[in-house]
């Protein structure tokens, strides 16, 4: 299985940047080395000193496809659950001032805890209205919700399968609220789909 995220799609001031919206999602992946599934503790790594969560909404593939059209998207995946994008900022700034790649920045070992569960589509009412936050030490750090992305569920399954054949069992990240900031050794994370709580492991 592979691990498909998308960068950039919810943006704070969303009516300003309507104009400004890019043709395509900034697209990355994670090898399958990255998971950390049931609540399992991140350990910080020795190469970063600046590691900032990404609570961010996952999609399963369902099916296998490619070029997959936005109207046909929703077929592709059946559940969604919560995960972290873990990101070195201090390797991807680095990175990207230099015009390199991001792997080292957001592909590293544990890089990508998902909750074990994941809520079939069929219990959503509305996947354009998703609300999902996560906590640190009991304290909201980052709060999102459907209804503010730039590209929705289908739009991304259409860009991704245009260069990526999906299989099923693939995870999507689907990008990230306002709000990311530092972990630490001891901090705590708790995500939220609505009032579910989806995960909650340590930061060791
Ligand atoms: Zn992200």
């Amino acid at each position: 299985m592979k691990i498909l995220a998308i960068g950039r799609n919810y943006v704070a001031h969303i009516q300003e940047l309507q104009n400004e919206i890019p043709d395509e999602p900034v697209i990355f992946l994670k090898p399958d080395t990255a998971l950390l599934r049931n609540n399992e503790p991140f350990y910080m790594p020795s190469f970063s000193q600046d590691i900032h969560h990404e609570v961010e909404l996952v999609l399963r593939v369902c099916k296998e496809g490619k070029f997959i059209s936005p109207e046909f998207a929703h077929k592709y995946f059946d559940a969604i659950g919560l995960g972290i994008d873990f990101t070195a900022r201090d390797i991807q700034n680095n990175a990207k001032a230099k015009g390199l790649p991001w792997e080292t920045a957001k592909a590293f070992n544990g890089s990508a805890p998902i909750s074990s569960n994941f809520i079939p589509v069929n219990e959503f009412s509305d996947l354009k209205n998703i609300n999902f936050h996560l906590e640190v030490n009991n304290e909201i750090r980052q709060k999102g919700n459907t209804n503010l992305v730039l590209f929705d569920f289908n739009q991304i399954i259409y860009h991704l399968s245009k260069y990526f054949t999906l299989k099923v069992g693939d995870l999507i990240f689907t990008g990230t609220p306002a709000g990311v900031a530092s972990v630490k050794i001891g901090d705590v994370l708790k995500g939220f789909i609505e009032q579910k709580e989806m995960f909650e492991f340590e930061v060791k």
